[in-house]
């Protein structure tokens, strides 16, 4: 809250993520505040304002509007369950950290 109260958003937005919105501050607060409503704020704030805009985003949203994307989309909805779960399970991913 002291960073919500100094004006620092970005602050905010990093340490709300600790927050699992249990609403024990809100519960305790003597001044009926809400903590957990800042944490929810902060980073819509703080992403749609504050942070750099991200090129790679910017070229997914141009894709998808395109329809880049279609062809691969109805393949994945005409797919049997057990179809997406060998999909899923052969799927590229980055490695752990
Ligand atoms: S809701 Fe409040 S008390 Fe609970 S984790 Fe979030 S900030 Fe902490």
């Amino acid at each position: 809250m002291s960073d919500a109260l100094s004006g620092d958003i970005q602050e905010v937005a990093n340490k709300s993520f600790d927050c699992n919105m249990c609403g024990l501050c809100a519960a305790r607060c003597p001044q009926g505040l809400v903590p957990y409503h800042i944490a929810l704020l902060c980073p819509r704030l703080y992403g749609h304002y504050l942070a750099p805009v991200s090129k790679h985003l910017d070229e997914r949203i141009a894709g998808l509007e395109s329809g880049e994307f279609d062809d691969e989309l109805e393949k994945l909805k005409k797919m049997d369950e057990d179809e997406l779960h060998s999909k899923y399970e052969e799927r590229d991913i980055e490695p752990a950290y």
